[in-house]
């Protein structure tokens, strides 16, 4: 845990962060790499896959043909988290499916392979709540067709699910995942709208 902030929780807001000192404008209080990352699919074709860095003529996987990448070395820094979803995108190409699924499976890559010593000290994945029980039957139906999309996407990996840690199975990694994107409900009404739109139509499921 970092020295500068501590966790706390309030009953009504949840869990939050607060500082330990006076801390400067400006001032880098935290940093931590991201437990999983996706690049968004408008943005695969011009950003590296492994730093991030955009460009116009960068390398393809010769594999699955969809991940990018500014250098062979990039290529090779990334090729441990990419080659379980490599074999994923490959069989399903040219279809790319939709962030969130690309996501979840990257999450799920990564608690099936993640030991004790890289388990994240702020917060677990396990503390986000899923909402799923205040879900609507509208949305709870939209996370299960992403969920049929996400088994579809990782059958190539042969992925054990029972492993997964309890709680985490991938609907509720679906669901975390879809209640923590955005908090504010400007953000929520336009996220709903989004996955109302562009998710929950099967025919739209990948493109
Ligand atoms: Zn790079
Ligand atoms: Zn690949």
């Amino acid at each position: 845990m970092a020295v500068n902030i501590e966790r706390f929780v309030s009953e009504a807001k949840g869990n939050g962060l607060r500082a330990l000192r006076e801390i400067k404008v400006g001032e880098v209080i935290h940093s931590c790499e991201p437990f999983a990352f996706c690049i968004a699919k408008g943005f695969l074709k011009t950003t590296c896959q492994n730093c991030l860095k955009r460009g116009e003529s960068l390398l393809r996987c010769s594999q699955c043909k969809t991940a990018r990448y500014c250098s062979a070395q990039c290529q090779k820094q990334a090729w441990s988290e990419h080659k379980r979803e490599c074999k994923c995108l490959k069989r399903l190409q040219p279809r790319i499916p939709t962030d969130s699924v690309r996501l979840v499976a990257r999450i799920i890559f990564k608690l099936l392979s993640q030991s004790e010593s890289d388990k994240d000290e702020l917060y677990s994945i396990s503390e986000h709540q899923s909402h799923l029980e205040d879900m609507c039957d509208e949305k709870k139906e939209g996370l299960e067709h992403l969920c049929s999309t996400l088994q579809v996407y990782l059958s190539e990996a042969n992925c054990d699910f029972s492993q997964l840690p309890p709680g985490l199975d991938p609907i509720n990694l679906l669901a975390r995942l879809h209640a923590h994107m955005c908090t504010t409900s400007r953000c929520v009404q336009a996220y709903c709208a989004k996955l109302e739109e562009s998710e929950l139509v099967p025919s739209k499921y990948y493109n």
